[in-house]
């Protein structure tokens, strides 16, 4: 679904990632892990074409590398951003409404099974985005990325700041998105949760790829997941 060969991504004149490669198959999870700074978000701003990059991003078999970010949004490709970013002062309901801004005729499909697969979400429909807890924040964050009806979904640092209860619950919801098949990029530090999720992962440290493999990879390795575990 996502193949990323020899990525390199500028922030102006500072190169934060340095020709990376790594692949997200269809229906499966995927992690990027990595310290602060290592060059995660910048990677996922440059799939999205927010941030300037080298190299070459190939989604769904075409080479979407050079397309503007409306387009590639269009294509297929949504971001739960780091920090969730909801807007305050609308309503569960109309932050959704707005996720599928491009989606229209499936609005209220969408919604009603989103609130039917979160029902958090449907308990708090009326209420300002703003007054939620951040776990529901992150919630609403997810689930609007998803009222695009996206064939990828980039999660950024999903359980930032979050309290480890909260974070189990985010990590379920992204395990019932796993179960629906749904395509996912993750973005996080905390690598034993992600691991948990993850059919492959990627280990990135200053803006290169230093390890990757599966969890059982990771796990046999004493060393690798001592780095790991100190990051969360
Ligand atoms: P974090 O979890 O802290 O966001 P990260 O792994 O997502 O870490 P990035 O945010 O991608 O890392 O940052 C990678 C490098 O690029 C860092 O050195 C950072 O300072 C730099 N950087 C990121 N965004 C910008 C920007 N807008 N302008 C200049 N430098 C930037």
């Amino acid at each position: 679904m996502l193949v990323v060969q020899n990525l390199n991504v500028f922030h102006g004149p500072i190169e934060a990632v340095h020709g990376i490669s790594f692949t997200v198959k269809e229906g499966s999870c995927v992690s990027l892990l990595g310290p602060n700074g290592a060059g995660k978000t910048s990677t996922i701003s440059a799939i999205t074409g927010v941030a300037k990059s080298t190299g070459r991003i190939m989604f769904a078999d075409e080479d979407i590398s050079t397309l503007p970010v409306e387009i590639r949004i269009r294509k297929g490709i949504a971001v739960s951003p780091e920090g969730r970013r909801v807007f305050a002062n609308l309503s569960v309901k109309e932050n959704l409404r707005l996720g599928g801004a491009y989606n229209t005729a499936n609005v209220d499909r969408l919604i009603a099974e989103w609130f039917e697969t979160f029902p958090i979400l449907a308990e708090r429909r009326d209420q300002m985005a703003g007054t939620l807890s951040g776990g529901e924040q992150q919630m609403l964050a997810i689930a609007r990325a998803l009222m695009s009806e996206p064939r990828i979904l980039l999660l950024d640092e999903p359980s930032l700041g979050l309290a480890p209860k909260i974070v189990t619950q985010i990590f379920e919801m992204i395990k019932r998105l796993k179960e629906k098949r749904m395509t996912i990029l993750l973005v996080e530090q905390n690598a034993t949760l992600a691991l948990r999720l993850s059919d492959h992962a990627y280990l990135l440290n200053n803006g290169l790829i230093v390890a990757d493999g599966t969890a059982e990879t990771f796990g046999s390795n004493d060393a690798l997941m001592a780095e790991l575990t100190g990051l969360a």
